[in-house]
Formats: structure tokens, sequence, C-alpha cells
């Protein structure tokens, strides 16, 4: 195997495994602002502050993953 080839099969897995089907949402806990209420309140859990979340974006799964994610961020 060349170097380009290895290198490109790098490439391939890390986008499976930290790209592929991975979405960002606006976080369902805080409402996309990061904290739980106003000034002062502490970072939200869910997102830790960021007002975003990851989710697996798994079309066959969907309603499944939305239904298991509700209520836990
Ligand atoms: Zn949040």
């Amino acid at each position: 195997m060349t170097e380009y080839q290895q290198r490109k099969q790098e490439r391939v897995e890390y986008y499976r495994k930290y790209i592929y089907g991975w979405k960002l949402r606006k976080c369902i806990a805080c409402n996309g602002s990061g904290y739980y209420d106003h000034n002062g309140s502490p970072k939200c859990d869910g997102c830790n502050g960021t007002g975003k979340e990851r989710y697996k974006d798994v079309k066959k799964t969907d309603a499944v993953a939305t239904q298991a994610t509700d209520g836990f961020c």
C-alpha cells in the first residue's frame, strides 16, 4: 500500500467514524442558548454550553433515535 492510499484510508475511516451521519442541531434543553435560563445560570449540561448538540442522523432509526434522546438532553 502506498503512502497516499494509506492516508486516504485513514481519512475515510475518520470520516465514517466522526463525520458521516453526525449533524449539529439546536440543543433542545436550552433552546440553543447554551444556558438553562438567563444570565448567571449554569451552563447547559446537555450541550456543555455550546447551544448545539451532535446527533447521529441515521435514516432507518431516525424515529427511534429521536425518541431515545427526547428528555435526555
Ligand atoms: Zn443545551
